[in-house]
């Protein structure tokens, strides 16, 4: 199954795509996890990207529309795969619908991972990261028992870059003028799933697997 994972930053997609990989196996495109990589290796990619992602804004189109367009040519995209944090924009949807056309694919769902605004910058300021693995933890609804230890892999916990108080007021800013919209342009498509993400991680992914079965 193709699937994109839409909502607003903090919405849990990061965590539901890590328990669909889980379940499913499907591979995990994730345009901030490739971004983020490409920022700790400081290759040119991640010395561009940088200033974006450290001020909350969008990296422009082309450079992130290139990465996807590269990592779906693999062969592990064409059994399925989940698309999270893109695309962001309108111009990156009309990319990648031309990209999966020429491919003879298409999008089957964009899942909407609905919270309040209100909910938002509280879980993203608390969020944690490990280092090692990759998992996410929050301090107010999933919290470790040493904050900067994490629970799975002994790894060190850190607070993202782009997750303080500052700098999540203007991610969510770009998200309502830049990504809100592409609500509307998959739900025009027949493809929107709309979940309710501010209930626990699994009654969330009890949604997720409910379209996913179909
Ligand atoms: P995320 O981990 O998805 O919250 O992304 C972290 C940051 O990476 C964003 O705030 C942007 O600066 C950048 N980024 C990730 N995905 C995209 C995208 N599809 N388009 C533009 N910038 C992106």
């Amino acid at each position: 199954m193709n699937i994109v994972l839409l909502g607003a930053p903090g919405a849990g997609k990061g965590t539901q795509a890590a328990m669909m990989v889980e379940t499913w196996g499907f591979p995990h495109i994730s345009t901030g996890d490739i971004l983020r990589k490409a920022v700790a290796d400081a290759t040119p990619l991640g010395l561009e990207a940088k200033r974006y992602m450290d001020a909350g804004d969008l990296v422009p189109d082309l450079v992130v529309i290139g990465l996807v367009k590269s990592r779906l040519s693999s062969d592990d995209a064409k059994k399925g795969f989940i698309l999270d944090g893109f695309p962001r924009t309108a111009v990156q949807a009309e990319a990648l619908d031309t990209e999966l056309e020429s491919m003879g694919l298409s999008i089957d769902a964009a899942i909407l991972v609905s919270v309040d605004s209100n909910v938002l910058v509280g879980r993203l300021t608390a969020r944690r990261t490990c280092k090692a693995c990759g998992k996410i933890f929050n301090l107010q609804n999933n919290a470790p028992v040493d904050p900067k230890v994490c629970e799975v892999c002994g790894g060190e916990l850190y607070q993202r870059d782009d997750d303080t108080v500052e700098t999540v007021s203007n991610r969510l800013s770009v998200y309502e003028r830049s990504t809100a919209p592409l609500i509307g342009y998959y739900r025009d498509k027949g493809v929107l799933k709309e979940i309710d993400g501010d209930r626990a991680v699994d009654a969330v992914f009890a949604d997720v697997r409910e379209i996913v079965k179909g």
